[in-house]
């Protein structure tokens, strides 16, 4: 099967390339892809850079250039849930972009007419990520993940995220990236571990956790290929 593999920052699909063995790398539109056989499939990875824009060109790149069968994807976000801590794993389960706002027309936060408000991601994906969770004795959350082009560093945005959308988490592509493979029919997964809490201290958080929490969503989001059937 042909599987993408996406993060936003090279961070987050370092630990993923280390892994893989050998890979070849295209240019395409912008950007590098990096392909690979790994565990039986075919992989395609690549990091997007940040935003919804950039992870909307690599997502479709993936999809239509590349022919992926299925997307996950692997990076951090920023903690909205009391539940969840630094390191901690989130798999969205729908995903909303907080950062619509055409409420003078009287429409919702969150919502583009003739599109959705929320987008599920894939409940196959999803069943085998709780199995594989299982498996390795991890606990993963499920729950809401809000996509905006804002770095989130503020109780007060961050409760309005919370009570508007009910989110659990933040970040910056994964909504973008569910639109994306929504349109072109594509089962994906977002998995995110959290690398900050959206609040005052988010940048330092940020910037000492990156590593060690794309790490560990990469190493999860692998576990998993290995068990998609071919
Ligand atoms: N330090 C980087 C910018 C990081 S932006 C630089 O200077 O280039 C934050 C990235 O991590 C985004 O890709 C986003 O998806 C995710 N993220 C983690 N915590 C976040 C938060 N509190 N708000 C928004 N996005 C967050």
């Amino acid at each position: 099967m042909k599987i993408a593999i996406m993060g936003a920052m090279r961070e987050e699909i370092d630990p993923i390339l280390e892994s893989v063995g050998t890979y070849t790398a295209i240019e395409h539109a912008g950007n590098i892809f990096y392909t690979c056989s790994y565990a039986g499939h075919e992989l395609i990875i690549a990091y997007s850079k940040i935003g919804k824009v950039f992870s909307a060109i690599t997502a479709s790149v993936m999809c239509e250039r590349f022919g992926a069968q299925a997307l996950l994807f692997s990076g951090v976000a920023g903690g909205i849930s009391k539940e969840l801590n630094i390191g901690d794993l989130i798999m969205a389960s729908t995903l909303c972009q907080h950062d619509v706002d055409i409420v003078a027309f009287g429409h919702p936060y969150g919502f583009i007419p003739e599109g959705t408000l929320m987008i599920e991601s894939d409940p196959a994906l999803r069943s085998l990520a709780s199995e594989v969770a299982v498996d390795m004795g991890i606990e993963l959350y499920e729950g809401i993940i809000a996509t905006g082009d804002q770095f989130v560093a503020s109780s007060e945005r961050k409760s309005w995220i919370q009570q508007t959308f009910n989110a659990d988490a933040l970040e910056m592509e994964g909504a973008s990236v569910a639109c994306v493979c929504q349109n072109f029919d594509v089962p994906f997964f977002v998995l995110r571990a959290i690398s900050d809490t959206a609040d005052g201290g988010a940048s330092e958080d940020f910037d000492a956790f990156l590593k060690s929490s794309a790490a560990v969503s990469a190493t999860f989001i692998l576990e998993m290929v290995k068990r998609i059937g071919h």
